[in-house]
């Protein structure tokens, strides 16, 4: 029985999950409640009357929405009055107002309730491609670019939308363009231009074009196979792991590594009650059931990988909230005397807990 009523501070985990849940759901129909009524206005065009050249103006004005929400809302809702069924796949929560953003261009009367459908309880990334599918766009050229006042490359693996790279936004791009194709750009410095000739020219024996799709993938091949082997030993000869060993050294042997790596799929292997498991990939770590620092044992059976965030919550369980963050604290403190200008210190994110050892994160 959920009590929705207690103070959120001393409200118990399952009834806090619960009363969010239904907060959420009340919020989606809110939502979908404004576009009908933002849709009805727009379709009056009373924005005019109300001395506004625009509906978004209109909206920033009299509802002080920000000019991003109120064109969003506004796209959304003009579809929405053609096809209801948008706003009820909103209402349901079954599709997010990100995602229909980016989806309504693509339905029509015949597709909109399969596609809403395939869209339902999918991110925003993944209704990208779902759209990209569904219209997709011709590859375009690779582009290397010099942009005005710094030496900067723009890569474009496909795309001709590359080809005018706008002066405000220069911030990476990873797009889908059709089901099986993605448009990539972003900025480099004048070295990583250099190293990508390089490559290229290095590689003309077997992409004489220099194909900077091709390029980059036959990096990224040896690249991610240096990492897997630096971090968990993954391609590296050797025995298999035997039986658990005593070791002064955190650093687990490079069979075992290998083994909880693969055994785990390269995926944090944290399983939550109701069964569902962390699909965190980034961050991992081999993690020491029994906590190295008591038992100084290396045991692949007593191992798992796991990313950061369920790597510190096993250490608090293990050794006590309490002691974790003030060794935390205390570690915090070390390095800001260590080293007292910098304005970002990311080591302040690595893992803390007893015996953690960054050498064994993967990115
Ligand atoms: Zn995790």
């Amino acid at each position: 029985m959920i009590d929705s009523t207690a103070p959120i501070p001393v409200m118990n985990d399952d009834d806090l999950i619960a009363s969010t849940r239904e907060l959420a759901r009340k919020s989606n129909g809110v939502e979908a409640e404004l576009l009908l009524y933002l849709g009805e206005i727009d379709a009056r065009k009373i924005y005019r009357e109300r001395a506004s050249p625009s509906m978004i103006a209109f909206c920033m004005r009299e509802f002080n929405f920000s000019e991003g929400a109120a064109a969003y809302r506004i796209h959304v809702a003009r579809f929405a009055r053609e096809l209801p069924a948008i706003l009820d796949a909103l209402r349901s929560g079954a599709v997010h107002l990100s995602g229909l953003r980016v989806l309504v261009p693509h339905l029509n009367a015949e597709n909109h309730q399969r596609v809403l459908a395939q869209a339902a309880g999918k991110s925003k990334r993944e209704i990208e491609e779902l759209a990209a599918a569904l219209s997709p766009q011709p590859p375009a050229p690779d582009i290397v670019r010099k942009l005005p006042n710094r030496e900067l490359v723009l890569m474009a693996q496909t795309a001709a939308a590359a080809s005018r790279p706008s002066q405000n936004e220069r911030r990476p791009v990873v797009a889908p363009l059709s089901a099986d194709t993605f448009k990539i750009e972003f900025t480099a410095s004048r070295a990583t231009h250099d190293k990508l000739r390089r490559a290229q020219d290095l590689l003309r024996h077997r992409i004489p074009n220099g194909n900077l799709a091709q390029v980059f993938d036959k990096a990224l091949d040896v690249l991610i196979a240096k990492v897997l082997k630096e971090r968990f030993a993954v391609g590296r000869k050797g025995r298999r792991a035997s039986a658990p060993i005593t070791s002064a050294s955190h650093e687990a042997p490079d069979p075992m590594k290998r083994e909880v790596y693969e055994r785990d799929e390269g995926r944090c292997a944290f399983v939550a009650e109701d069964g569902t498991r962390c699909p965190e990939t980034g961050f991992l770590e081999i993690d020491h059931i029994d906590g190295f620092a008591r038992t100084h044992v290396h045991d692949r059976d007593r191992s798992r990988l796991l990313c950061r965030t369920h790597n510190q919550l096993s250490a608090e369980q293990l050794y006590g909230r309490e002691f974790m963050e003030r060794l935390r604290q205390e570690r915090k403190e070390a390095k800001a005397a260590a080293r007292p200008p910098p304005s970002q210190a990311p080591e302040a994110l690595l893992p803390t807990r007893p015996g953690a050892c960054a050498q064994q994160q993967l990115f």
